[in-house]
This record gives C-alpha cells, structure tokens and sequence, in this order.
C-alpha cells in the first residue's frame, strides 16, 4: 500500500531507531534531558529564535502559544481554514478562553495587512480587543501554499501596527523555507513565536517545537506543564528529533514528488490545483470523494478526503519517485 494520505504517517529510519536507543537523557521536567536542551538549543538557533521548547505535537504548540500571547476574553484573528482554528477543537475557547474572529485569506489562505486593520478590535466595556494573530506557513487547507517572506513580514508588522503579537503556525515552514528558497529564520524574523513540526515532512516519530523569546519560552514551560505535556526521559524521543531537523534539505525533493504527481494526474483528465510544496489536491468530479478514495485504495493508494469533492495526497520521504510513477498508474486505472 502506498500511503500518501499525510506526511506525518513517516517512518522513523534506522538512524532515528538507534539514536532513540542510545540517547543521553534525564528529567526534562527539571529541564535536566541533555538531548531534549540540545534539540531545544538547535531549534532556536535554525528557527532563528532565543529559545525553543519540546512539545508532544503541533496542537500543543499552538495551544501554548495562544495562552501565553494573551489574557481570556479577547480575540484572536485567524484565516478561516486555519488548523488553529478548525482541527484544533476550538481549544483557543476551551484553553484560552478566546474568541475567534476568522478573515477569508481567498484562494491563498494569506492574511494581508490590510485585512488585518480592517479586522482589528480596539478593547471597550462593550468590545473584546484583539489579542493575537495568527498566520500558517504552509497553509495546509489550501494546499500546502506559501506565504512569501513579504507577507509574512506584513503580517507581523500590521500585528504590531494593531499592539498585539504574531504567532506562526509552522507545521511545514521548512517546506514553505524549500520552496521559497530562504532559511525558515527569514520568513519568521518579524514573528513573535513559531511552532513548526519535526513530526511530519522531516521524519521525526513525535513531537514539535515552539520557539520565540526568552520570557515568552519561559512562560511556555509552564503552560506546557498545565496541559499536561511535561515529559519526563524525553530524550528518548527528541534524539530522532535531532536527526529529523537535519532533513530540511530533502524537502525540495517531496516537492519535486507533488509536482510530479500532479503533471501524471492531470494526464488522466483529473483537475489537479498546482501544488506549492507537498501537498496535492485533486477534484473527484462526477465521483464522491469516498467513491474516488475507495477507487484507489483498491490499486493501492491512499489517500484523504479534504473538502467537499476534493481528496489530498502529500508526498514525503517513505514515498519516492518510482512510487510516484506508480501511483499515477494505479490512479489512472480508475478512470
Ligand atoms: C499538523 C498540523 C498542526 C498540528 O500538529 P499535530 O502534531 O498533528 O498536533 C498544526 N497546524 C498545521 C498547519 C498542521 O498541518
């Protein structure tokens, strides 16, 4: 079975098998995990950031985030597929006790500047204020899109025009960092905190990291410790992490994948949005996305519903490029 219905269903190779076994650790509660500091250490100084701090997953990150950047009662403004706001069981009101205020980003999921002053709310006895903004890089509903090093910088600056900070959904800047040929440091400069993923197109088996000042990772370690994401020997599993941060450079080649995969689709009379980086969606047309999905699963390939007659394939490093041939193949048997 070819399995390309997300990039987090990697597997950890050999490498990350035998650094696990072999990783230092202690308690990362008491902040005593060697290997944990050490991937924390790395992911600040590639992010570009202060400091950085393991966590379970990207959710988690998020979430801590979000409780950090503000105080309950105020909104929040998110593009309208954001993950924050639409896979995350709308944990910014069940932890943060925020309300969302979400801004149609059209076909590219950004939020520009303008969008941004437009929607801003000055706190009053009647209004509650904006408290934070948030963008996605990659924007995954979109498709894997990239949000330019410009608009990122936009964003950011019309954040601080507005008073309050910026927090990036990073789960795939490093593919946004691939495609758009800068170091992910350059399209966060201007952020206040980014959670990206280890666990996704760069291989790790578990976890993310959440990066940004000094004081703001330090309140952060206290919040991940309230959601119950204190992790004891975590080494363990941040050795692989370690690993997984050295894979950025083989994003270009998942990308390479979709772009690919997409041209072979297309062949087949399938309409097939351009992708950006790994993430390729495909219109099912006259079949219902579970009629389509069913299709290929029958010639070995999954893949995911994702909207309303739209199915999502990602490429990633278990998927090479012979597989690729192979799943348009087995697409095209469908037709
Ligand atoms: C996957 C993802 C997350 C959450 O990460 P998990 O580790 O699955 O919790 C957040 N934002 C985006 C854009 C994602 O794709």
């Amino acid at each position: 079975m070819l399995d390309l219905r997300s990039d987090t269903v990697t597997l950890p190779d050999d490498d990350m098998r035998e650094a696990a076994a072999e990783a230092d650790v202690g308690d990362d509660v008491y902040s005593e995990d060697p290997t944990v500091n050490e991937l924390e250490a790395r992911a600040a100084e590639i992010i570009g950031k202060d400091d950085a701090l393991f966590v379970p997953s990207g959710t988690m990150g998020n979430q801590i985030a979000a409780k950090v950047h503000t105080s309950p009662g105020y909104e929040v403004l998110v593009e309208r597929e954001s993950h924050i706001y639409k896979w995350e069981l709308g944990g910014l009101a069940q932890h943060s006790q925020l309300q969302v205020r979400t801004i149609d980003g059209g076909d590219r999921g950004v939020l520009t500047p303008e969008a941004i002053r437009e929607n801003a709310i000055e706190e009053s006895d009647h209004e509650a204020g904006t408290g934070l903004v948030c963008v996605e890089n990659t924007h995954n509903a979109k498709g894997g899109v990239v949000v330019s090093p410009e608009e990122m910088d936009a964003a950011a600056n019309a954040a601080h025009d507005i008073g309050v900070p910026l927090h990036v959904d990073g789960a795939r800047i490093f593919n946004a960092a691939a495609a758009a040929d800068v170091p992910a440091s350059r399209l966060v400069k201007e952020a206040d905190s980014v959670m990206f993923c280890l666990s996704k197109g760069l291989g790790a088996p578990v976890g993310s990291m959440l990066a940004g000042s000094e004081e703001f990772i330090d309140a952060a370690h206290q919040v991940r410790k309230l959601m119950g994401g204190g992790m004891r020997q975590a080494g363990m599993v941040a050795a692989p992490g370690l690993l997984a941060l050295e894979n950025r450079s083989r994003l270009a080649a998942d990308h390479e994948n979709a772009k690919r995969l997409a041209a072979g689709l297309r062949d087949h009379g399938l309409t097939v949005k351009e992708p950006e980086t790994n993430i390729v969606l495909v219109e099912t047309g006259e079949q219902s996305t579970d009629e389509f999905l069913s299709a290929c699963e029958e010639q070995g390939v999954l893949g995911v519903p994702f909207a309303d007659g739209v199915v999502r394939f990602c490429t990633h490093w278990n998927v090479s490029t012979e597989d690729v041939e192979t799943v348009i193949d087995a697409v095209g048997q469908t037709r």
